[in-house]
């Protein structure tokens, strides 16, 4: 018997996303170790769950996160 899993979403938050004087303005934030270590978890995951895409919330949602397009980050790249 062959099992398959197909999963849906995966999603990873990291913190960081938001700058300016009121501190809710929209801007990529993360540190040199945030950008890595995303990087990292999310080529592991790829790899592991045999993902098709990498795609920011904003990208499906009205949301600004994650406050950069991960289509032109390396995340993007990944798949
Ligand atoms: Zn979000």
């Amino acid at each position: 018997m062959k099992a398959e899993i197909q999963l849906a979403l995966i999603a990873l938050s990291i913190n960081a996303g938001l700058a300016g004087a009121d501190g809710k303005t929209a801007k990529d934030t993360r540190t040199p170790a945030q950008r890595s270590s995303l990087l990292w978890l999310s080529a592991q995951l790829v790899h592991k769950h045999m993902i098709k895409r990498v795609r920011g919330h904003n990208e499906v949602s009205s949301k600004a996160c994650p406050s950069f397009d991960a289509r032109k980050d390396e995340l993007g790249r990944l798949v």
